[in-house]
């Protein structure tokens, strides 16, 4: 019997959850057909996206080898691909070394993700949106605290001892957190007065966590104002320059650093590899996953529009998401094969959960029209399961 080849573009958190799914379901596979099943991704690894302020706080790595996920039975591919020739059933792409290349496929799942969106250069700061961005941050804010030491002028002390945090999303929320904690600990081992340390996270929003009930947001902003964050609402960061931030109500503050947390725009990629996209730039599926106007390709994950079609309404870009559209997405791949009905989207529950530094976390959902809130150390044991799971890890 002809072996099939799927070929599944991103080893991040959708992509890893499609290759786990379609490799334990095939076992036997369609009409005993083998399956040979491709990674393709930029990096060896695995990046845990959503752990990107760890790195600006600890040396935690947050890469993970994506051999090290899946020992055997997958084949890797480290390239980038460039475009998709869906009439013909194959993508190209260029290889570590530059080298372009070309691959058939059978089945195609696209999973490239999202970028962090960049405030514009002029607007200074540092955007936490790589790995690098994140090195950066720490380096600065430890370099900071160590002038802070010397410096006599109190003024220039208190100014490096401060900390801008612009956007209140997620990573925003536990960014601050973050900061606040180690900040502070790392001036009392400086000698420093740690009371001296200013986080401050802006939100143009009027309170935090406009996807969920007031009272959440009102308890996270307690918590986080217990761990030394102070959060500003209805305010926009319009630029730091020089040591100096500037805000959309005309109030300036000297700043020793500025990250800006500003959420996810769709892969550029993929305006350029010739599959449907929607006008801000996601892919273009129905309600089972297959890309507008192909056969054979699914999307799954930040980079495609995906809509429950029994609600109308929209899937979040968050792991939780990637991870149950993973799951659902090999049912649809075998239903198609075989020429059954296939399932359709069917929207997450709401649960969202944040770290709110070292072993303190929140986790809120709501069931039987009742709002659950989780807090302290049961919030952060479901935050790390959260963080874990999605990455494939114990
Ligand atoms: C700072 C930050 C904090 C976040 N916090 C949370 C949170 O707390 N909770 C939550 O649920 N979500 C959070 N998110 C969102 C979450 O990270 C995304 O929803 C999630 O990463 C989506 O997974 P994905 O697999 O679709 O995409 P990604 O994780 O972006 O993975 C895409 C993969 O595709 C690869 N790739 C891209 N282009 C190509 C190409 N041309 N060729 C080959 N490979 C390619 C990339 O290398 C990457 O491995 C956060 C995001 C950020 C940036």
């Amino acid at each position: 019997m002809k072996e099939l080849t799927c070929i599944v573009i991103g080893g991040g958190y959708a992509g890893i959850h499609a290759i786990k799914a379609i490799r334990n379901t095939w076992k036997g596979g369609v009409n005993k057909r083998p399956l040979r099943l491709i990674l393709i991704d930029k990096n060896p690894f695995h990046f845990r996206k959503v752990l990107l302020f760890k790195p600006a706080v600890t040396n935690e790595d947050i890469r993970v080898p994506l051999t090290q996920l899946f020992p055997e039975g997958i084949e890797f591919v480290q390239a980038t691909v460039t475009n998709i020739e869906s009439g013909e059933k194959k993508l190209n792409y260029t290889d570590v070394k530059g080298n372009k290349n070309t691959m058939q496929y059978d089945i195609l799942v696209v999973a490239a993700g999202s970028v962090v969106r960049q405030p514009d250069p002029s607007q200074g700061g540092i955007a936490l949106a790589s790995l690098d961005d994140s090195h950066k941050i720490k380096e600065t804010w430890r370099a900071n605290l160590k002038k802070a030491v010397a410096e006599t002028n109190a003024r220039e002390r208190q100014r490096l001892m401060t900390i801008a945090v612009c956007g209140a999303g997620i990573s925003g929320i536990e960014t601050s957190a973050e900061l606040a904690h180690y900040v502070h600990e790392e001036a009392v081992k400086l000698g420093l007065d740690s009371n001296a340390v200013r986080i401050n996270l802006y939100n143009t929003n009027k309170s935090l966590f406009p996807d969920g009930p007031v009272k959440v947001g009102r308890k996270l902003e307690h918590s986080l104002r217990a761990s030394g964050v102070t959060v500003q609402h209805g305010v926009k960061v319009l630029h730091e320059k020089d040591g100096t931030l500037t805000l959309s109500n005309g109030e300036t503050l000297s700043v020793g650093l500025c990250v800006w947390t500003l959420g996810l725009l769709p892969n550029p990629m993929l305006r350029n590899i010739k599959l449907p996209v929607t006008s801000d730039g996601f892919l273009i599926v129905d309600s089972s996953y297959r890309v507008q106007g192909t056969t054979g390709v699914y999307s799954i994950g930040d980079c495609a529009r995906i809509v429950d079609p029994a609600s109308g309404r929209a899937d979040g870009k968050t792991c939780k998401e990637a991870t149950a559209q993973a799951a659902r997405l090999v049912k649809i791949v075998l239903a198609d094969l075989e020429g059954r009905p296939a399932p359709v989207h069917k929207g997450f529950i709401d649960f969202f959960c944040f770290g709110l530094g070292p072993e303190q976390g929140m986790a809120w959902t709501r069931m039987w029209g009742m709002d659950l809130v989780f807090t302290g150390k049961l919030g952060w044991r479901l935050r790390k399961f959260t963080w874990n799971s999605a990455s494939l890890l114990k």
